[in-house]
């Protein structure tokens, strides 16, 4: 998996390297770099070895296997940022991408943690592509855990309505890579990557639903100054509400 994402990748990045947990790191500045700087990610790992002589079988849009999992949890969320490096290579973005293809992230986000810290430094915000089923845009763990302030979540719906994509909800989540992301302080959110039943052999995928959240992301990033607008005032708000309590 590693091989062929570093393969697909590489045309469409400035720099791309392995780090020493096996991690895919590559990044992106287009056009001076003017724009804000994401982070996007998804895990190259399954949570079982795929069945060595599966099929993929086909139903229309849905996707399955003849045996064992599908693992598209979480190779749908790699194809989609590997579609999406594509078509940035191509468009009229200012701004950064930073790309991680984590690994181990079913057994307990060991390769997320171990991302350096230096190659975070300078991320606005970040973007998972590894939740279950279409339309959530998950915003915490729980519940309890926070990925986000509730404007980047609402900016995510804001721009599903503007570009016709119906149902795309801000809702909370499980555990996902995006819980490290957060930790380093950077707004982030998960978004639904079009798969079903993962971690079971009746595992599915919509390709249709893929395809809504590939138009979803094209259309965050089409609006690339309105979501710096966003994250500044994040920033702001939460650096006024550190200047009043040590006021206090
Ligand atoms: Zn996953």
């Amino acid at each position: 998996m590693r091989e062929f994402v570093i393969d697909k990748l590489t045309p469409f990045v400035d720099h791309i390297t392995v780090d020493r947990a096996g991690n895919v790191l590559a990044e992106k500045t287009y056009r001076g770099g003017h724009g804000p700087t994401i982070l996007l990610n998804a895990h190259l790992d399954t949570v079982y070895e795929l069945e060595e002589d599966r099929k993929i079988l086909k139903n229309g849009t849905i996707w399955f296997s003849s045996k064992g999992i599908l693992g598209a949890d979480d190779r749908a969320g790699v194809a989609i940022i590997l579609h999406l490096a594509e078509h940035l290579y191509h468009s009229s973005l200012s701004g950064k991408v930073k790309i991680i293809f984590s690994v181990e992230e079913e057994c307990g986000l060991v390769g997320a943690r171990q991302v350096d810290d230096y190659f975070l430094w300078g991320t606005d915000a970040a973007i998972v592509v590894d939740r279950r089923g279409n339309g959530d845009i998950v915003t915490s763990c729980g519940g309890i855990f926070p990925f986000c302030h509730q404007d980047y979540g609402a900016f995510f719906e804001k721009v599903a309505v503007e570009e016709r994509l119906s149902g795309w909800t801000a809702t909370m989540g499980g555990s996902s890579d995006t819980r490290i992301w957060a930790e380093h302080g950077i707004q982030s959110v998960n978004l639904s990557a079009g798969y079903k039943n993962e971690h079971t052999e009746e595992e599915l995928l919509d390709v249709k639903a893929c395809y809504h959240t590939t138009k979803l992301l094209e259309g965050v990033f089409k609006r690339g100054n309105e979501l710096k607008d966003v994250i500044r005032k994040i920033s702001r708000n939460h650096q006024e509400i550190r200047n009043y309590r040590r006021a206090l």
